[in-house]
């Protein structure tokens, strides 16, 4: 198989370069993937601080992100359990995708443009229907900054009601942050999407025989939590609601997110994929340590508040309990801690 792609380069460093996919060519042979390019030339859109080293061409297919089909028609992608690092290019957290009788949806796009194309080249693999809709889980930079190239490809894109103006108030701050972490050539081409169907409440996406049901929650793991069920063979995509292995991280409030998951737990799934971790977990059993990771967060934070200690020696010991349990403990329990304490000292 064969893709259109053209070679964009970092204006403040020309010999730093990346082939961008540009989707929507592929053929079998490269004539036929070129004749396509001849006839319907791409409208290309170029983020700042990069330019074209040349035409679009052909050139066979990249490689794909790795997927395991976890139910029928339902992909996971398990993203290392790791920070995003110049070593993983950004390949930290779960994302996928499901097949119906006529569309794609996508869930979550990876930390860069790069992950994005990987995405589209695994739908590929396995159809050739059109993705019509990604579906953002919530605004941390992992899990939404793919998603351009099916935004380019005509997709919609989901989100809670209130991830459009989160990713908006903190654009440059993630661009420039994951530029930071994952390196500037990896990340050529990443921009912000837009989000165009806001979630208000309850929503439906048909893919043709396959009903997915989106549902927003309020401020619980970040303030845009939402999550995915399909109705087919019950695979509940929990984004980072759920945490498996990889120690949760705290970006909203430990009381909401703990109400969240009471009822997040009555949904009839038979199975979870986690934000992190799995890919794969029984429900509800799969929520249960990062319930009972919150629940040591928010006690032992409450008992340093009732003791009268300082956040900078509360945040020494709370939760250590469940220090061995998870990994990456050390680089966001602290971070946790500090959240937890500021929410409950006004308890
Ligand atoms: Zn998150």
């Amino acid at each position: 198989m064969f893709e259109a792609i053209i070679s964009l380069c970092l204006s403040l460093h020309p010999e730093s370069c990346r082939d961008q996919l540009i989707p929507g060519y592929e053929a079998p042979s490269q004539s036929q993937c070129a004749a396509s390019l001849a006839g319907r030339p791409p409208d290309i859109s170029l983020p700042t601080g990069v330019f074209a080293n040349g035409a679009p061409e052909c050139q066979a297919v990249g490689q794909a992100l790795e997927f395991t089909e976890i139910a029928p028609g339902v992909f996971a992608h398990l993203g290392r359990i790791a920070e995003p690092s110049s070593e993983n290019a950004g390949d930290a957290a779960n994302l996928g995708f499901i097949i119906g009788a006529e569309r794609v949806a996508v869930i979550d796009t990876g930390s860069a443009r790069w992950m994005g194309e990987a995405i589209w080249r695994a739908v590929r693999q396995h159809t050739n229907r059109p993705v019509t809709d990604v579906i953002l889980t919530h605004m941390h930079p992992d899990h939404v900054l793919g998603a351009s190239v099916f935004t380019e490809a005509g997709a919609r894109v989901h989100g809670h009601a209130g991830l459009d103006r989160a990713l908006a108030d903190r654009r440059s701050n993630y661009l420039e942050s994951f530029e930071r972490l994952i390196g500037s050539q990896a990340f050529i081409g990443t921009k912000v999407a837009r989000v165009t169907h806001p979630v208000t409440t309850e929503t439906v996406i048909d893919l043709g025989g396959r009903r997915l049901v989106l549902r927003p929650w309020s401020l619980a793991h970040s303030p845009t939590d939402l999550t995915v069920l399909d109705e087919v063979n019950g695979t509940l995509f929990a984004g980072d609601l759920v945490f498996d292995r990889h120690v949760p991280t705290l970006d909203g409030s430990v009381r909401g997110w703990l109400r969240v998951l009471d009822e997040l737990s009555l949904i009839a799934a038979s199975h979870v994929v986690p934000g992190h971790g799995g890919p794969v977990l029984d429900w509800p059993q799969g929520a249960e340590n990062t319930r009972r990771y919150l629940e040591t967060l928010a006690r032992d934070t409450r008992a340093a508040i009732v003791r009268g200690e300082r956040l900078g020696e509360a945040v020494l010991h709370i939760a250590q309990d469940e220090a061995a349990q998870w990994q990456l403990f050390e680089s966001y329990n602290p971070r946790n801690a500090t959240v937890a304490f500021t929410e409950l000292e006004w308890e």
